[in-house]
């Protein structure tokens, strides 16, 4: 079915539907003191808000709060699409001063305020929205789609890895995937103006590393030259930014020849010359420290140190916990080798307390990335989007291991306010954009390919 001949009327309501979501209150978080009723009475809540949905598309209830929805396409079965979104969110800090009470979601001026308005019932609620409109306007996509829902994303649960799982076990290799992540935002860069659609390519990984060391101890008066706890925070010295080469990921260069485009001289020049020559924008980058620094290197970070018994006894052991930002490309035991050699202490152990691998890059040559493209220049015409790497995790990363085309952008402008707003105070969004959010997923099923 093509789409000039499909006419699509979006339901009114679209706040109102949210504002339910909202008032839902699935903290994940404090399961164990709540109890799973609100985790329940949402899914019952979307059966009520989507009719259409509930009736035509098959939902598996996979673990105890991962739902996956199933809407049969045209062909490609085994190539399908999948809508990722988590509707857990995080605690509110009784201490914080809303404007609004954060689970009443309240409706006033054109914004929905609330917990998870952002973080992740929108971006969840907008591609239900698109799904049930087009089921009603008759229509039946090309390849099959699939809504994988997770309840315990912010816990680091297992729903979203088990459907993954689920979904490989069955042969099954997403043709795409999109997950939150990126947003619509303005001035992307400080050097940049302008509204970009920023699609997150890959995300780095998370390592946690504990250094310790043992001494003889003793009384503090005739100290050796390092006690346990000298030997630790020389280790710890000794991981300066530099320990961890910077390199460019393929998506920053990309994003920069992209900006280059929209921005005028002599910016536009800088961004195109950087854009062409990666091993000195990782130089510049890394040189700039902070955020940009942490988009082409691994990062490392000591959060924790402990040791000793008191003041005046040498310490019989000590240690530091440090952790690492995995850059896209590296690998948990690369890190750690690195990490063992520039500290070059066999006294110092090294322990992995936790680590994730970093995800593979999504290309942005392909064809998926050029439908994303395209349905941003449906529902935000005066963004361009642009890839980058994330610094955080998202539940996509499970599918990221075997589904090579995976994109992390929820299709909603948010301002910087905004953005802070997240795991933070007055967490609201714009009605219009949901409106907006919910064409940009109509676009992209009704122009799958
Ligand atoms: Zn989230």
């Amino acid at each position: 079915m093509s789409d000039d001949v499909l006419t699509v009327t979006p339901r009114p309501g679209i706040a109102e539907r949210l504002s339910r979501m909202i008032q839902l209150e699935t903290v994940s978080a404090e399961l164990d003191q709540r109890g799973p009723d609100s985790f329940e009475a949402f899914v019952s809540l979307l059966a009520e808000l989507y009719p259409l949905v509930h009736e035509r598309l098959s939902l598996e209830r996979i673990t105890d709060f991962g739902l996956l929805y199933h809407w049969r396409g045209l062909r490609n079965a085994q190539h399908p699409v999948v809508l990722m979104a988590h509707y857990d969110v995080v605690p509110v800090d009784l201490t914080d001063a809303w404007t609004f009470p954060p689970f009443a979601g309240r409706i006033a001026d054109g914004w929905v305020h609330g917990r998870g308005s952002l973080d992740d019932k929108g971006p969840l609620l907008v591609t239900l929205e698109a799904v049930e409109n087009l089921l009603a306007a008759g229509f039946t996509p090309v390849r099959d789609v699939y809504l994988s829902l997770g309840g315990n994303e912010e816990t680091f649960g297992d729903a979203a890895r088990t459907i993954a799982d689920t979904l490989r076990d069955r042969g099954i290799v997403p043709w795409l995937v999109i997950d939150e992540g990126g947003a619509v935002v303005d001035a992307p860069l400080p050097f940049v103006a302008g509204t970009a659609a920023m699609v997150g390519v890959g995300e780095k990984g998370v390592l946690t590393l504990r250094l310790s060391a043992r001494g003889d101890g003793g009384h503090a008066s005739a100290p050796p030259t390092l006690t346990a706890v000298g030997r630790v925070s020389r280790a710890v010295d000794r991981l300066g930014p530099r320990t961890f080469p910077a390199r460019t990921p393929r998506a920053i260069a990309r994003m920069l020849g992209l900006f280059a485009d929209g921005t005028p001289q002599p910016a536009r020049t800088l961004l195109r010359f950087l854009a062409g020559v990666r091993p000195l924008t990782a130089q510049v980058f890394a040189a700039l420290g902070g955020e940009p620094a942490a988009l082409v290197r691994t990062t490392v970070a000591a959060t924790m140190q402990d040791g000793g018994t008191a003041a005046n006894v040498l310490p019989s052991q000590a240690s530091a916990t440090l952790n690492l930002r995995i850059a896209l490309g590296q690998t948990v035991v690369s890190t750690v080798r690195r990490v063992r050699r520039r500290i070059g202490d066999p006294a110092v152990a090294i322990d992995v307390v936790e680590g994730s691998e970093p995800s593979p890059e999504s290309p942005t040559d392909n064809a998926q990335f050029a439908l994303i493209t395209a349905s941003v220049a449906v529902s935000h015409p005066t963004a361009r989007t642009v890839p980058y790497v994330m610094m955080a995790a998202t539940d996509s990363r499970h599918f990221h291991r075997f589904s090579p085309a995976v994109y992390r952008f929820a299709p909603l402008a948010m301002s910087s306010a905004q953005r802070a707003s997240i795991h933070g105070v007055d967490e609201r969004v714009e009605v219009a954009e949901l409106e907006r959010g919910e064409l940009f997923h109509r676009t992209l099923l009704q122009r799958l390919q």
